[in-house]
């Protein structure tokens, strides 16, 4: 395919400087956008055209559009950084990249270039660097998603789509300190079954987690983790995190998380811990994990921590986890010395204050 040349349309009326620096100032999490988004359409007949940087602002659809009907809709979410020296980098964005294309597969759709998805991105934080906080742990969160966009009510495969790129700035997602999760087990509710669409990152796999996260809320706690939809035995992950649990300690440490076998989400800080993990010389297992295993070893204490991990959230320590008839907790319900270890490593790395041995930053600016 030809390489897409982007038109650049720019925002006529900008936020102001200093009303943009109020907004920085405490951004909270997906609420504040930036002036400009990335937009690339696809039809069967034409591949992929129009490809745009253009003001960020509302889209216009018919009623029957396909996308909001069947549910053909994905998404991607990686972050940009200040960069030490002033500069701008982003985390392993090609991964995100090949991933939105495995996703394109499973919910037929067509697999937009690399190439196209990183220009998108690049083009976008480039025009609104200005967005990215500079304070503390801040970065600039990148929400790329891709949705069906012709008129038609028939069920198949849509023969138009739209992506597009958005950018939010986010605060330290521990501005206050670092808080181990509560995790509720659902009983009732599953997220995904063997052959379904638990690998893919699409809209829908959110949808059926919700009422099992409003149980969770219910129920006092944080988050919700899904157990395997088969025997209701095995943990497979939170509702937009992996888990991981860890084992040992010093240098004899062992980390154990469910492995990809379709039924959850391949997490780019997922493969980034195992690969932190391994540079330690730790061990790391990805096997079937029972949650009679998590609750025996936690009360013998054979099992000092548990953590979450996901780009919004780095690496988040599990304190507790409770469900109809469960509640134990997880090294004293504070966060261990493994889990801040490896918190510490990725976002060192990822906001460029420590080495970097397998590339994963990628500079933009
Ligand atoms: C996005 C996501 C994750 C985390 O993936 P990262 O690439 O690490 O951000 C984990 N689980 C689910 C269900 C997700 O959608």
């Amino acid at each position: 395919m030809a390489t897409l040349d982007f038109e650049i349309r720019p925002n006529p009326a900008p936020v102001a400087a200093t009303q943009r620096a109020a907004l920085l100032a405490d951004p909270g999490f997906g609420r504040v956008f930036t002036d400009h988004m990335a937009t690339i359409r696809y039809s069967d007949a034409k591949g992929w055209y129009d490809a745009r940087i253009e003001p960020f602002g509302p889209i216009s659809l018919s009623p029957a559009t396909a996308g909001l009907h069947y549910a053909q809709e994905i998404f991607e979410g990686l972050k940009a950084y200040h960069a030490p020296d002033g500069g701008v980098t982003m985390f392993r964005p090609e991964a995100n990249a090949r991933r939105m294309q495995i996703t394109c597969d499973r919910m037929a759709m067509p697999r937009l270039p690399e190439e196209a998805f990183l220009t998108a991105v690049r083009l976008l934080v480039e025009r609104d660097r200005e967005w990215i906080p500079t304070q503390d742990g801040g970065s600039l969160y990148i929400r790329p998603f891709m949705f069906a966009t012709e008129v038609f009510l028939g069920v198949k495969p849509s023969s138009e789509y739209l992506f597009c790129v958005i950018a939010s700035p986010a605060g330290s997602y521990f501005a206050g300190g670092v808080h181990p999760v509560d995790v509720w087990v659902s009983a009732e509710y599953t997220r995904a079954a063997p052959g379904g669409t638990g690998a893919a990152k699409c809209a829908g796999n959110y949808a059926a987690s919700l009422a099992a996260q409003a149980e969770a809320i219910e129920a006092g706690c944080d988050q919700v983790v899904f157990l395997d939809a088969v025997e209701r035995r095995y943990v497979d992950e939170l509702g937009g995190m992996n888990v991981f649990s860890v084992y040992g300690e010093g240098d004899d440490v062992t980390l154990v998380t469910p492995p990809l076998a379709g039924t959850i989400l391949p997490g780019i800080t997922r493969d980034s811990v195992l690969s932190i993990a391994t540079d330690r010389g730790w061990r790391v297992e990805e096997r079937p994990y029972a949650l009679s295993e998590w609750q025996a070893d936690a009360e013998s204490g054979r099992l000092r921590e548990s953590f979450a991990c996901g780009t919004a959230a780095v690496v988040t320590p599990i304190g507790r986890i409770r469900g109809a008839d469960l509640d134990f907790t997880i090294g004293g319900g504070v966060e261990g010395p493994v889990t801040r270890r490896l918190r510490e490593t990725l976002l060192g790395i990822q906001h460029g204050e420590l080495p970097d041995p397998h590339g994963w930053v990628h500079r933009l600016l």
